[in-house]
C-alpha cells in the first residue's frame, strides 16, 4: 500500500470509507484498460487469467469512476454517487470547503481577465 494514495479524504480517515471498484469477470475481456489507465494502482493485472484484480482498493480515489467510464464492457461497478453525497452531508464538508477557500483566498482566487 502507497501512502500516497491512502491520505484522509476531506479529514476523513480513508479506511473508513468503502469506495472502490468491483470487476464482473464474465463481462471484462481483459483489455487492461482500467489497469493502464488509473494512476492510482488500484490493480493489477492476473496475466494468466486475462483479468484486472483490485489489489489496493484503498487507493481508489473517492468519488473517481474513471476506469467504469472507460471500460467498454460497462464491466466495473462503484458504490451510488448518493453514498458520496451521504458523507458531504454527514460530515459537514461543503462547510469545510468554505472555509478552507475563505482561509486561502490567495491560493485559490481566480486571476487576470475571463476570456469568454
Ligand atoms: S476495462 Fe473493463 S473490459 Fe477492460 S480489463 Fe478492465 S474491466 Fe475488463
Ligand atoms: S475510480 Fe479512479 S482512482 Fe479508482 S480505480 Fe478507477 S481510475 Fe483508479
Amino acid at each position: 500500500m502507497d501512502e500516497n494514495f491512502t491520505k484522509p479524504w476531506h479529514g476523513i480517515n480513508r479506511e473508513k470509507i468503502s469506495w472502490n471498484p468491483t470487476v464482473d469477470e464474465e463481462l471484462c475481456i481483459g483489455c487492461g484498460l482500467c489497469v493502464t489507465g488509473c494512476g492510482r494502482m488500484v490493480y493489477r493485472f492476473d496475466f494468466e487469467k486475462k483479468k484486472p484484480v483490485v489489489v489496493d482498493p484503498l487507493h481508489c480515489m473517492v468519488a473517481c469512476v474513471t476506469c467504469a467510464n472507460t471500460c467498454p464492457q460497462y464491466a466495473i461497478s462503484f458504490p451510488p454517487l448518493s453514498f458520496v453525497h451521504r458523507l458531504i452531508k454527514e460530515n459537514h464538508l461543503m462547510k469545510q470547503a468554505k472555509d478552507v477557500l475563505a482561509d486561502n483566498r490567495d491560493k485559490y482566487a481566480l486571476r487576470g481577465s475571463k476570456k469568454s
